[in-house]
């Protein structure tokens, strides 16, 4: 599956899911943790520990709020106007194979929602569950 990958040494560590936006190889999550992949590409999106909330609505379904993922790559921020108000987002994609994935919230104008700042949402139809799951 990940045949001509070898440099995965100093990248998937304990903790170090963070927000180091640029990374020429494929970031790993931790094999033991459950974890969510690209649907289309198999790359780690995010731990199933990061996962927030399950409550969101992207354009083509069901959506979830991370605090943290790896291997997306993030688009200009732009103003949009959301169910819950006016919001600073910028859409992600896959690092890996481009696909756009969901948003990120940079900014919530409304103060009841500024707990989203800084998360991601990525759509159910472009995740896939891998490890650990009963
Ligand atoms: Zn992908």
């Amino acid at each position: 599956m990940r045949e001509g990958v070898t440099n995965r040494g100093g990248v998937a560590g304990e903790g170090s899911a963070t927000r180091t936006p640029v990374k020429t190889f494929q970031a790993y999550l931790p094999p033991a943790h459950r974890t969510y992949s690209c649907i289309h590409c198999r790359a780690h999106l995010a731990s199933h520990d990061e996962l927030i909330s399950k409550s969101f609505q992207g354009s083509q379904g069901r959506a979830y709020l991370f605090n943290s993922v790896v291997n997306v790559g993030c688009g200009p921020a732009e103003e949009r106007v959301l169910l819950t108000g006016l919001h600073a987002v910028a859409d992600i994609y896959c690092e890996c194979c481009k696909t756009m994935l969901g948003w990120k919230y940079e900014y919530a104008f409304e103060s009841s929602q500024k707990y989203k700042e800084g998360k991601f949402i990525i759509e159910l139809a472009h995740m896939v569950k891998e490890n650990g799951w009963d």
